[in-house]
């Protein structure tokens, strides 16, 4: 199946960069988000997004205006009519999730794929509530949208052949390297990576070093760009703890426990960048 135009749920932080792919790659945008002024400050981030492009001389301004225009803003489900494919990329809530994938069933034409960018929920219950379980998938993109190579294309249970073809096929039109996944808590990359900076807090409190000597130890020594603790004040601190707390729940095995310290730096509101406070001072 030929994917022309994308539906993309939510114009918030990883909505808006969707679109952005999706356009840049020469297809048509449908980005929907539940007010005119959301909608607008999406597309305006889309903007800025390809004004730094226009600067670095990667494209020019006439291709800006192209990509914008391949952008439609709307507050209307119905508008997905034209969408072969709708990518969900609402605020992570179960229950919403479940009301958006109702309202985009009842507008969109058979036989339209849809996927889901959510970071923590089963890919498998939501396909089970909609009515074509085998034409639902997960396509989990990586903040900012526009630089990050990597989807996780992930596969339900009940995902078709078809339509997991056609979703990594449309990852690679966007530019981006789909890697096959099954359905797990945390994907691959959370999965891997969440444990690790929930270790850090770990060694951070048993004073085995100091933060800076831990963020300067794991990205000389693992080669990593980024310390796991200035890596978890970008995340948010609040959304590691709470990753954790999913894997300890539906993995059942200690070896998932947040770490006391992380818990005690949420629990005084010290989240990360976001507050200008989390491990480090902002
Ligand atoms: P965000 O809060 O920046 O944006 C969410 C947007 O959804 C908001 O603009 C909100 O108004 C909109 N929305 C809420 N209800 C809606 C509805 N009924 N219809 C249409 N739009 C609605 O959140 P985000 O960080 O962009 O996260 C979106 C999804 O992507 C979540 O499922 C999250 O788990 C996942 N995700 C996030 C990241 C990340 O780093 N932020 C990375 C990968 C995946």
């Amino acid at each position: 199946m030929s994917i022309h135009t994308v539906g993309v749920i939510g114009a918030g932080t990883m909505g808006n960069g969707i679109a952005q792919a999706v356009a840049g790659a020469g297809l048509q945008a449908i980005l929907i988000d539940i007010s005119e002024a959301a909608v607008s400050k999406g597309i305006s981030t889309v903007s800025g997004s390809l004004d730094r492009l226009v600067k670095k001389e990667k494209i020019s301004e006439s291709d800006k205006a192209d990509i914008l225009g391949r952008i439609k803003g709307s507050t209307d489900y119905a508008d997905l009519q034209a969408a072969d494919l709708v990518i969900e990329a609402a605020t992570e809530n179960y229950d919403l999730k479940i009301k958006i994938l109702k309202q985009i069933e009842a507008a969109v034409k058979p036989g339209t794929i849809l996927a889901s960018n959510t970071s923590s929920i089963s890919i498998t219950k939501l396909a089970a509530q909609t009515a074509r379980p085998e034409n639902f998938i997960g396509m989990h993109f990586f903040n900012p949208v526009p630089l990050m190579a990597l989807v996780e294309v992930i596969r339900g249970l009940q995902t078709s052949d078809a339509t997991n073809d056609t979703v990594a096929e449309l990852a690679q039109k966007l530019s981006k390297t789909p890697v096959p996944v099954k359905n797990a808590p945390g994907f691959v990359v959370n999965r891997i990576l969440v444990p690790m900076i929930n270790e850090a807090f770990f060694v951070l409190a048993e004073g085995v070093a100091e933060a800076e000597a831990i963020d300067e130890a794991m990205k000389l020594g693992a080669n990593h760009p980024i310390g796991p603790l200035a890596l978890a004040d970008l995340i948010g601190l609040d959304v590691c703890l709470a990753v954790m707390e999913v894997y300890l729940e539906e993995f059942g095995d200690s070896k998932y426990r947040p770490a006391p310290l992380l818990r005690e730096l949420v629990a005084a509101g010290y989240l990360g960048r976001k507050t200008k406070r989390g491990v480090y001072a902002y």
